[in-house]
């Protein structure tokens, strides 16, 4: 049976000019920091990777710091408001754990930046909280991400840029989903603090990245050797970093693709009974979050499993658990937060995916209410 893979919000597989760099740096001996011939070489494709990474999401290559991924660039932003002063954290509902989870452990007091029913961050309610800030609370920081990984809803950070920015606030952003598929450019957004993750777009697992503008601070987190200009100590991972940049290249190349084929698919489980999460609003083109009224996540994703598709539940955790979405419970979508799937594409997605998605689906479906369906009087 062939498989069809869409569960790039999760991860994307590896593209062929990552390989190709990746396998160039796992041939090639040194450590960048080292002097010699060999160290000038590795050090060479670590800088040329960040030209590759500044290229994509915006600002010069001496503002990028590389990390081991999104969690930690996220950590190292919201770890640094709190150490320059922010004692009072504002963060969109929507965000990834790793943000919220940061934010919670950070020892700041946390606030939830409410969503609409369709997932778009509601600005006034931020416009009204910051204009009544307690200069107590030290600098306001807020986070809102540029794409959201469940319903791939677009939100409105250039806007919330503007009013955070007249607080004198920092802005955050965690655009390790938006990057690579839509135009993702940091300075036109207006934000402080912004978050990539190769293996989002394309690049290798355990590689991520952090731009940060002249209003923020970083500090250190990670202490030793003097590596990112101090702050990130640590031997670089310079083949996951050569396969980000080479990534973060091709990505360059294949940003805003056509969402007709997605738009076609939702269509058809449209007409099956299913819901289309944060349909009204811009979106991401290869994401889909689509709930089924009374057929639960979890036997969605394992049915589809059986037919061939790989799509994920509304939320991938770590443990393999799927926990109701707190993306379409802060939606609002209480019910239908049990009985969604995200389906998402990226590079080498072709559109007969999407349709063949859409027939197997149509499939399934149909077999489970066949199974369900109330027994007649
Ligand atoms: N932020 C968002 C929106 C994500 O979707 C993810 C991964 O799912 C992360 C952050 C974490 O990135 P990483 O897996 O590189 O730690």
């Amino acid at each position: 049976m062939s498989r069809i893979y869409l569960d790039y919000n999760a991860s994307a597989p590896l593209r062929p000019e990552a390989i190709e760099a990746m396998s160039r740096a796992f041939a090639a001996p040194g450590n960048p920091s080292s002097v010699h011939a060999a160290g000038r070489a590795a050090r060479a494709m670590v800088e040329e990777a960040r030209n590759a990474v500044a290229a994509l999401i915006g600002g010069p290559a001496s503002t990028v710091v590389f990390t081991s991924g999104g969690t930690e660039a996220n950590a190292l932003a919201i770890e640094s408001a709190v150490a320059t002063g922010s004692k009072r954290l504002i963060v969109s509902a929507i965000e990834h754990d790793s943000v919220l989870e940061s934010a919670k452990a950070s020892g700041a007091a946390v606030e939830w930046l409410p969503v609409s029913a369709e997932g778009v961050a509601d600005l006034a309610w931020l416009s009204e909280r910051l204009g009544r800030w307690d200069a107590a609370d030290g600098r306001p920081f807020v986070a809102l991400m540029h794409a959201n990984n469940e319903t791939g809803v677009i939100q409105p950070v250039r806007e919330a840029a503007e009013i955070v920015r007249a607080a004198e606030g920092w802005l955050h952003v965690d655009a390790v989903q938006s990057a690579g598929k839509i135009v993702t450019d940091s300075r036109a957004l207006g934000a402080d603090t912004l978050v990539v993750s190769a293996h989002k777009l394309g690049g290798p697992q355990g590689v991520g990245a952090l731009t940060f503008g002249p209003r923020a601070t970083l500090v250190r987190r990670q202490h030793g050797g003097g590596q990112e200009r101090g702050r990130r100590a640590g031997t670089e991972n310079v083949a996951g970093i050569a396969g980000f940049g080479a990534a973060a290249l091709a990505a360059l190349k294949d940003q805003n693709t056509d969402p007709a084929p997605r738009d076609g698919a939702a269509a058809r489980l449209k007409a099956a009974g299913a819901v289309v999460m944060g349909e009204g609003a811009p979106r991401l083109p290869g994401t889909l979050c689509a709930a089924s009224p009374g057929w639960g996540s979890e036997l969605q994703v394992m049915q589809m499993d059986l037919a061939g598709i790989m799509v994920s539940a509304g939320s991938a955790c770590s443990s393999g658990k799927v926990k109701a979405s707190h993306v379409l419970t802060a939606m609002g979508q209480g019910d239908l937060a049990a009985c969604a799937i995200r389906v998402s594409g990226g590079w080498a997605t072709q559109p007969e995916d999407w349709a063949a998605f859409a027939a197997a689906w149509e499939q399934v479906q149909s077999r489970h209410a066949a199974r369900h369906r109330a027994p007649a009087a």
